[in-house]
């Protein structure tokens, strides 16, 4: 993943949610859905609102959920989501060593990072790093569809498909393969040999579209300062890529020298940490200032719960007439 300062300009000025996410009606459903609209504000959220569902975090690499969602995975899961990380890639290309040795640090990396922000497990679809466009994303969709079925998944969160910008295939191919497999996980003529197994239909009814690339939109702000101390470990946590070690490679670069830098501590966790707080949250930071947070993530949110009553069941509770 290329770092760039990726948010660009707010869409609009912010609608307020928080302390409930009830909503009133089919329009204000639709509004939700927000391919049109202003941009909402999720901020925490009292007690454990989202127990009983499932939130699937689904990345390519290493490093992409926590540079561009691990303050709300972490959020999200705190407030009572059973979190589940989906990683697509083996991760072969980065991580300075060989591909094998790169494919094996880079998992147990990604296992540490899921731990920090309180994932219940990690599963990995092993796909060749840098190569996933080159896959049968027919199969890719089918291990998607069952994995959504089997864990029960009402939320995932993940790359915008239609995001402009990306040049990494890994990315697209990912997030669009998820986005056909919301939908797809929820009809009862696709795999039925799923429902043989006892395993049913499922649709994914929230979506969370994280910001890649500059440019791409969003329509949700979620604050993310309760979570950023999660945030920040889980980028230290990604040494293979990513520039979680880089705090306690420039201590012992300076102490060479006869010199250090205050915030960087006098070990090396304490030198990461700071590290990543000074140098890679700036784009959180900045963000969240539009909208009077501390720090902010920028998601393309989309809801198909149903709220409220449909025109069909308004129309016959206003028309229906005795025989
Ligand atoms: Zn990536």
């Amino acid at each position: 993943m290329e770092r760039k300062n990726i948010f660009g300009k707010a869409m609009a000025a912010g609608a307020l949610l928080g302390g409930g996410m009830g909503l009133g009606g089919p329009e204000e459903a639709l509004a939700n859905r927000a391919d049109v609209g202003e941009v909402v504000v999720e901020k925490d959220v009292p007690g454990k609102p989202h127990k009983g569902k499932v939130l699937l975090a689904i990345h390519a690499h290493l490093d992409d959920i926590p540079y561009y969602c691990a303050g709300t995975c972490a959020k999200l899961i705190n407030e009572g989501y059973t979190g589940y990380l989906l990683r697509t890639s083996n991760d072969e290309k980065c991580g300075g060593g060989t591909n094998a040795e790169n494919i094996l640090s880079n998992e147990q990396e990604n296992i540490k990072m899921a731990k920090v922000l309180g994932f219940t497990d990690v599963f990995d679809f092993y796909y060749r790093n840098h190569r996933m466009n080159n896959i049968s994303t027919q199969e890719f969709r089918s291990r998607l569809v069952f994995l959504y079925r089997l864990l029960k998944v009402d939320t995932v969160i993940t790359f915008n498909p239609w995001g402009h910008g990306e040049e990494n295939p890994d990315h697209w191919v990912t997030g669009r393969v998820a986005e056909e497999a919301c939908w797809m996980s929820g009809m009862g003529n696709d795999y039925p040999e799923h429902m043989e197994a006892g395993i049913k239909p499922y649709g994914v009814k929230e979506r969370y579209y994280f910001v890649g690339r500059p440019g791409q939109p969003y329509n949700r702000v979620v604050d993310i300062s309760s979570s950023i101390e999660q945030k920040i470990q889980s980028l230290v946590e990604c040494k293979s890529q990513g520039g979680g070690n880089r705090g306690a490679e420039l201590r012992a670069e300076l102490a060479k020298k006869g010199k250090r830098l205050p915030i960087l501590g006098n070990d090396d966790e304490t030198a990461n940490r700071e590290y990543v707080r000074q140098f890679y949250l700036d784009e959180y930071r900045e963000l969240g200032q539009q909208y009077g947070l501390e720090y902010a993530e920028p998601f393309y949110y989309i809801d198909l719960r149903r709220q409220g009553k449909s025109r069909e069941e308004k129309y016959i509770e206003k028309n229906v007439v005795n025989l």
